[in-house]
């Protein structure tokens, strides 16, 4: 999100936007299989033998992946890559007007506005 122009015509860029406004809505279905997919492919990594372990990362990652990452680095990327491939949907609360924005999933192309009652 580069920008953000909410339905009261509040523009936030993404440089300027305030913690805590961007997230996303996962279902309980769908956060349980992320969860899932997170801790197979955690446990796949950590049980490759070490000598192994630079080929799986380039199976999952691409050439490009750094080699000398610690452990921590590596199952830090593993679960973005998990997320970011979850069915979520984006939000964003607009610091304004208060107004929820979600984009549903899978496509998060368009914005839906929910008000505050
Ligand atoms: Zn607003």
């Amino acid at each position: 999100m580069s920008s953000f122009t909410c339905k009261c015509g509040a523009m936030v860029r993404e440089t300027e936007e305030r913690p805590n406004t961007s997230g996303i809505l996962l279902s309980l279905t769908s956060l349980a299989a992320l969860e899932e997919q997170m801790a197979r492919s955690v446990v796949a990594y950590l049980s490759t033998p070490e000598d192994q372990r630079e080929a799986w990362l380039r199976v999952h990652f691409g050439p490009e992946y750094p080699k000398d990452l610690a452990a921590d680095e590596v199952a830090n990327d593993i679960i973005s890559q998990s997320v970011n491939a979850a069915n979520f949907s984006s939000s964003f609360r607009c610091p304004k007007c208060g107004r929820l924005a979600v984009a549903p999933a899978p496509e998060r192309e368009s914005w839906s506005f929910f008000a505050p009652e």
